[in-house]
């Protein structure tokens, strides 16, 4: 039996021998209880709770202010200009053309908008239609663990096998060694996320040159998911389409949500070469169609914001780290200082804690905050070696960031 009303998993992996389809989506994404029955994602779980206990939501990644005035009154002129009907499946053409000049300003790219960029419905359409478009049963689908959650969701839902190579703590970089030993014949897309979502690593260019190798050794095609390209703290972003040999198999994807803070518009853009762009775009076309008018045009006056707003995110960002890393340092957790994303990881171990899921579980009730388990990131053997850490978003006011710190510095004597 199944029972589809959002009761609440036990988060444990699960086997099933002949699971349909939306059973491999859940069970990609850790969805699926030892009974059968279907929970909602890991942000979905733990921002009800926090509602429901009133606690500082430091789980799902979601700003609480909104981005630039300009860009609201853009989309509300839109609106009440007439923009409110169906936009061109591909996004409308001020939105691709302002695409295009965003990757010139910055990395130099030049993807043409006619038929190298396409809009989609946040980058969560992006990551779909790619893996539905490129992938099948038998191919192979590479990725870091820890894993955003919907990659495993899609590759799940595509009938293709999820492998991964493990980033490991401290600074969460992929061993060369193993990385290498996990691509097969079989590869048919390497997903990677830079800058890195749970563990907020930004990966240096040997890292990613070695990507492009492996892949080009193995015809792969690289996805890479660019959400937080300019949230970074002292590093460079590099974007893997950059790189010598990337280009000519590299679809990188990328969203507003994050950027410009407004993640409820659900505006993202995925770029590559034509032949992978005009098939994602058949794939997209029957998923959403086009994705929302008035906030095409808003997001295009986004991207055409001077320097200074990008590198203020960032420093404002940056901040907002350190005053949260300093608290979680203070309740007595070991805190591993992300170089991008607006996430911070910790390990509890310090405080003796061995599950994560539990304690994520219990937080909003003992302290009145709450966290996202990193272990539902992982397949089992990379559950079993992030069991006791939790991530942290720090992407929330000053005094928000200050209060959770005051009352994370009771947990120890809560527990
Ligand atoms: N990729 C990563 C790594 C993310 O963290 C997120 C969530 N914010 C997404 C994709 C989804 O982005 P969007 O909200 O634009 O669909
Ligand atoms: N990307 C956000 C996070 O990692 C959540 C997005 C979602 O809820 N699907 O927290």
């Amino acid at each position: 039996m199944h029972h589809l009303a959002g009761k609440s998993t036990d988060r444990k992996h699960v086997t099933l021998t002949t699971p349909s389809p939306w059973q491999r989506a859940a069970l990609g994404a850790n969805l699926l209880a030892a009974d059968g029955s279907l929970g909602v994602t890991i942000f979905e779980e733990m921002t009800t709770l926090a509602v429901k206990t009133g606690a500082i939501n430091l789980g799902q990644g979601f700003p609480d202010e909104d981005g630039p005035a300009e860009i609201k009154a853009a989309a509300q002129a839109a609106i009440a200009a007439g923009a409110n009907q169906y936009a061109p499946g591909k996004g409308t053409v001020e939105l691709r053309e302002a695409i295009a000049a965003h990757q010139d300003r910055f990395y130099g790219l030049r993807p043409d908008p006619q038929t190298e960029i396409i809009v989609t419905t946040g980058a969560t359409e992006g990551i779909a239609a790619t893996l539905l478009a490129l992938v099948e049963p038998g191919d192979e689908v590479l990725t870091f663990e820890p894993f955003y959650d919907s990659y495993g969701a899609m590759i799940g839902l595509s009938g293709a096998t999820h492998t991964t190579v493990p980033l490991l703590a401290p600074d969460f970089m992929p061993d060369a060694a193993l990385m290498e030993e996990a691509f097969t014949e079989r590869t048919k897309v390497v997903l990677i996320n830079n800058p890195h979502n749970p563990t907020g690593a930004v990966f240096p260019r040997e890292v990613l040159q070695r990507v492009v190798e492996l892949s080009a050794r193995h015809n792969a095609v690289i996805v890479t998911d660019e959400v937080y390209e300019h949230l970074t703290f002292g590093v460079q972003h590099i974007p893997v389409a950059t790189l010598p040999g990337a280009a000519e198999r590299t679809i990188t994807i990328s969203s507003a949500g994050k950027t410009f803070s407004f993640t409820g518009w659900k505006i993202g853009w995925l770029s590559g070469p034509e032949h992978l762009v005009a098939a994602i775009r058949t794939v997209k076309q029957f998923l959403s169609y086009s994705s929302g008018t008035p906030f095409q045009g808003a997001i295009a006056v986004g991207l055409g914001l001077p320097d200074d707003f990008y590198t203020g995110i960032a420093k404002s960002l940056e901040s907002k780290r350190d005053i949260l890393s300093e608290g979680l340092r203070a309740a007595g957790l070991d805190v591993f200082t992300p170089r991008g994303t607006y996430f911070v990881n910790v390990d509890t171990s310090p405080l003796g804690i061995s599950d994560a899921v539990d304690l994520a579980r219990r937080l909003p009730a003992l302290v009145g905050v709450a966290a996202i388990p990193v272990p539902v990131f992982c397949h089992p053997e990379g559950a079993e070696r992030t069991r006791s850490l939790l991530r942290f978003a720090f992407c929330k006011k000053t005094a928000v960031l200050e209060e959770a710190a005051a009352r994370l510095a009771t947990l120890r004597d809560r527990l």
